[in-house]
């Protein structure tokens, strides 16, 4: 399997690697375990698994931070291995690659992207921005005239811009995302509970019961923690309208930096959107009733994409086989 051609999803959470014909092939959290004499040991699911259980001379990270590259180093690394885990050696098949960015990367971010993947073996390196990937991967027509509103909650950042003519006309990025609701109902339950909990229960909490807005019939779950003042093992049982509680503040920013793109919208274009509506990618998108919330908050009709979570990366391999037609939008290196 060499693949000639690769898009790929350089996300905070997940890593996710599309090629042209054989749809998505990869997909592992963005997580590297770098020896202390900067050795890389793992990455992906193997590295994930060594998160806070590792030795110390072992630190399990992720290279990527608010949606760009916090460690260049282990990112290129990162890269090298995902690309070789699909075309076998990198070097020998030296493929065409599209890599998303944030809209609002700067140059410098945008070329050490390039760069990245450059260095680790790619012929040709082009970069696009998430939301016009996330757009495409979701099917919104995005090179007609008329406005479309993509928002896309990855785990570090939402992404929210309007895109017409293949471009984008309004965009907004704010660093909060899965990882923020996450903290958020760590903090509820330490503070309501005196319970400490790690941020793998909590992210499993908010995915088994978590809700954008309360609702009647409520699921509850079990969840284990320490307590924090007697040190010892404990068990408590919370329900979906408290995890709703302690989410909503962060929700409220998210939907605060939605209204701040739709302010900047030409007349013409938020009129398109009121009637077209708003379309939601990534794994935060999937949060219950998200669509509900944004729905009744901002007065336009809310959908998650299908395949909320692979959009992104589908986007980047639709735009590399469409190259003629995307140039517009991605930025060739
Ligand atoms: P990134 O693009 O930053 O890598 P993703 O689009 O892969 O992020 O989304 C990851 C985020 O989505 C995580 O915070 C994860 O907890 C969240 N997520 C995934 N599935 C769900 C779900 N069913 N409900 C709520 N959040 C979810
Ligand atoms: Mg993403």
């Amino acid at each position: 399997m060499l693949a000639k051609r690769i898009g790929i999803d350089l996300g905070t959470a997940n890593v996710l690697v599309y090629v042209p014909k054989q749809g998505i092939v990869i997909n592992e959290p963005s997580v590297v375990a770098v020896t202390d004499d900067n050795r890389v040991l793992a990455v992906g699911d193997e590295a994930k698994e060594m998160v806070g259980r590792t030795p110390d001379t072992i630190t399990a990270y992720r290279p990527l931070r608010d949606g760009v590259i916090a460690d260049y180093r282990v990112t290129e690394a990162m890269i090298r291995y995902f690309i070789n885990k699909v075309s076998g050696s990198i070097r020998l098949s030296r493929p065409e690659i599209m890599i998303s960015v944030p809209a609002g990367a700067n140059s410098t971010e945008k070329r050490a992207v390039i760069d990245a993947a450059k260095q680790a073996g790619a012929r040709e390196a082009y970069i696009i921005p998430e939301p016009v990937a996330a757009a495409i991967g979701a099917d919104v027509p995005i090179d007609t005239a008329a406005g479309n509103l993509i928002v896309d909650i990855g785990g570090g950042t939402t992404e929210v811009a309007i895109i017409s003519l293949g471009g984008i006309v309004a965009a907004n990025s704010v660093r909060i995302g899965g990882n923020r609701l996450d903290q958020a109902i760590a903090e509820y339950i330490r503070k309501k509970y005196g319970l400490s909990i790690g941020d793998q229960t909590a992210e499993s909490i908010k995915i088994e019961i978590g809700s954008a807005i309360k609702q009647d019939k409520e699921k509850s779950m079990e969840i284990k923690g320490r307590d924090m003042i007697a040190g010892l093992p404990k068990t408590i049982n919370v329900s979906a309208n408290e995890i709703t509680e302690a989410i909503g503040n962060e929700l409220d920013k998210i939907i605060l930096a939605i209204k701040s793109v739709l302010e900047q919208a030409p007349p013409e274009l938020s009129s398109d959107i009121i009637d077209r509506g708003m379309v939601m990618t990534g794994g935060g998108s999937l949060l219950r009733n998200l669509d509900k919330l944004f729905t009744k908050s901002l007065g336009i009709p809310c959908h998650v994409a299908s395949d909320a979570l692979l959009c992104v990366a589908k986007g980047t391999g639709i735009a590399l086989e469409n190259l003629d037609d995307y140039k517009k939008s991605a930025l060739a290196r």
